[in-house]
């Protein structure tokens, strides 16, 4: 039995006409960027998230990029950053030309852990971005206290987490801006890039809005030096279809990871961790097992697909080499991205499929 680790096309296939007649429709219309479908989308979205306002941008690195921008937020500043995160969520920092500040994440839950971040405060931080991690909200009251003690903003990155809830309230309006990615392999994706910023302050907004087409405020006429980071009329139209079905798959994902978290027993790997404060979406199911190369090989010969998030922590990337991190640095992430592994999940995942992945997880476990 062949176990994909996502089926993305057993999705599109239960949308089959919806996502050809939203095609169709936009083909037809003329329009194809900032028009009807872009603004319907955000409208939806927004309610979504219990939100007031919504942007569709080009991705979710861009998403993230322009709150930080039109935070004004540069040079000389700090930006509280998860040690333990992909790496997109460092990148928008630097991109706006700000330095990360990592703090390590909470063993259990793998998010930023908020009785760390105090010591991390400088009198250049500006801002924390939290990750809602594998699809878990993270810990935001104790850190939007922080946050409003030391006037920081603090930027939700929810490119995991569409319709996650944090004490019954939707990602996406807890701070002052979220941001959404739309990738593909997302619990919302598109059928290509696509992003979004999420707020409950009108201006902030329209800043967003201005940022991602030039800074116009109207054509023609830059307000602010802008940047062409929007969203496509295909792509919000294939975004409306597909978010009507968002619930329903999230469910579908909780019950996978039910079924993973009553067969898989806490003596041979460390199972996900879920405070009552939380309704995650499941993202991703990550375990941690030490013989981790080993376990993913008997994994692949069973033909199952597993991938690793991540097996190299942000600060010790070639890509922050400058910036003179070691090993050892942050050593709660340094042993997570060692141990960590994503078994399969997603909306069109089977209960066959599951009992494949446990029964072979027991084996190998069991030496049968
Ligand atoms: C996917 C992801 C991003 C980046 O989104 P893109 O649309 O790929 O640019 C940022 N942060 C996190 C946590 C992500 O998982």
């Amino acid at each position: 039995m062949k176990v994909p680790f996502l089926d993305l096309k057993a999705a599109h296939r239960e949308v089959d006409a919806e996502l050809d007649s939203a095609f169709r429709r936009v083909k037809e219309s003329g329009r194809y960027v900032l028009g009807p479908e872009l603004e319907a989308f955000e409208g939806e979205f927004a309610a979504y998230c219990q939100a007031r306002h919504c942007v569709g941008v080009s991705n979710g690195l861009d998403a993230l990029h322009l709150i930080l921008r039109a935070m004004n937020i540069g040079e000389h500043d700090e930006v509280i950053v998860p040690a333990h995160t992909f790496i997109a969520t460092w990148l928008a920092v630097s991109y706006a030309g700000a330095r990360p500040v990592p703090v390590e994440p909470d063993p259990r839950t793998y998010n930023i852990d908020p009785k760390r971040i105090e010591e991390a405060i400088t009198p250049r931080s500006r801002a924390i971005i939290v990750v809602h991690l594998y699809g878990q909200p993270a810990d935001m009251d104790p850190i939007n206290s922080i946050a409003a003690r030391y006037g920081l903003k603090v930027i939700e990155d929810a490119a995991q987490a569409h319709g996650a809830l944090y004490n019954g309230r939707r990602v996406g309006g807890l701070g002052d801006a979220a941001a959404f990615s739309f990738y593909p392999g997302k619990n919302l994706g598109a059928l290509g890039d696509g992003g979004a910023v999420v707020t409950n302050d009108p201006e902030f907004a329209k800043k967003v809005a201005f940022l991602r087409n030039y800074g116009f405020r109207t054509k023609y006429f830059s307000g602010i030096r802008g940047f062409n980071a929007r969203l496509d009329e295909v792509q919000a139209a294939f975004l409306r279809v597909k978010l009507l079905k968002l619930d329903h798959w999230n469910t579908h994902r909780e019950r996978i990871a039910e079924f993973y978290l009553m067969r898989l027993s806490e003596g041979s790997c460390f199972l996900p961790f879920v405070p009552e404060w939380v309704d995650p979406v499941w993202h991703l199911f990550v375990i941690r097992v030490p013989r981790r190369e080993e376990f993913q090989e008997y994994l692949r010969r069973s033909g199952i697909e597993t991938l690793i998030h991540y097996p190299v922590p942000p600060h010790l990337a070639d890509a922050y080499a400058d910036a003179k991190w070691k090993r050892g640095d942050f050593p709660i992430t340094e042993s997570i991205c060692r141990e960590v592994l994503s078994l399969p999940i997603g909306p069109h995942m089977s209960e066959g499929a599951v009992d494949h992945v446990t029964d072979s997880i027991w084996e190998f476990f069991h030496d049968v």
